[in-house]
């Protein structure tokens, strides 16, 4: 059994999005960023996921490029880390911490010959967002762009017009917090699981994630489990009968994520 997870908001959590409903001592830091504690899970949380990691193959799935997610060791304190993870949405996969030179270079010959490349996207960024409420444009590893907005003044009743205008170019977007993403059609979470599932061996999938960008994750797996407090629900996107919500939101959601999840497989042990 594979259990292919994206991690922010879903497992961890920043003090701004784990709700109001933990206390202090419940908490556990998994990541500092200059000095200072940023990420979180609850004790609970963490031993029901080293529960997890002895009945099956844990896989983080996450859209944090290669030095982000190394920050989040806290995770993993004490435990092995997983064998595989799937970063920078899929276009990269760590095999015990060293990218796998061959999936990336697919990735890319993918991206190269559906003319999703960076240097295509910008002049079209330039075009629609010179808007005052854009604070910063970032690159990650070459791969996909992300804007960092002012979300009070961002005009979110216009996200679906630019949401059809991208994707006729090629590349899905994805409103998460800060963060707006420009991810190219061929970099999916879906892609790389499917492409470990098949190095593992592994019959069965559980998933889970929060955003439009766990979603092609979520229809691939088995059985999947998505936050509720997360874009995907607040976007209405349609989803598949096997995919349930998680009764809890914020950090006491990854909680419910976790304890489901630690039950199943378990049980399939
Ligand atoms: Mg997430």
């Amino acid at each position: 059994m594979l259990f292919a997870s994206d991690l922010d908001q879903t497992l961890i959590y920043s003090r701004n999005s784990m709700g109001m409903d933990v206390t202090e001592d419940e908490l556990v830091e998994v990541e500092r960023y200059e000095g200072k504690p940023l990420s979180f899970m609850t004790q609970k949380s963490q031993s029901e996921l080293w529960k997890i990691n002895d009945a099956a193959f844990f896989l983080p799935v996450t859209t944090r490029t290669q030095a982000q997610y190394e920050r989040v060791t806290g995770i993993f304190e004490g435990q092995q880390a997983p064998r595989f993870a799937v970063i920078s949405n899929g276009a990269v996969i760590l095999e015990n911490g060293q990218p796998i030179k061959e999936w990336s270079e697919g990735i890319r010959q993918q991206c190269v010959s559906r003319k999703t490349i960076i240097s295509d996207l910008m002049p079209e960024i330039e075009r629609y967002f010179s808007e005052d409420w854009v604070l910063k444009v970032r690159q990650a590893d070459d791969w996909f762009v992300y804007l960092i907005v002012d979300r009070a003044r961002f005009p979110e009743e216009k996200l679906n017009f630019y949401t059809t205008a991208f994707k006729k170019l090629g590349w899905g977007m994805s409103l998460q917090g800060r963060k707006l993403y420009f991810m190219p059609e061929s970099i999916t979470k879906a892609g790389a699981m499917e492409y470990i599932k098949e190095r593992l061996g592994a019959s069965y999938v559980i998933a889970a994630g929060d955003s439009l960008l766990d979603l092609d994750l979520l229809e691939s797996a088995d059985y999947s489990i998505l936050a509720s407090h997360g874009e995907a629900v607040k976007s209405a996107v349609p989803t598949s009968e096997h995919i349930h919500r998680t009764d809890k939101y914020g950090i006491k959601a990854g909680e419910e994520i976790l304890g489901r999840v630690a039950e199943i497989s378990v049980q399939r042990k």
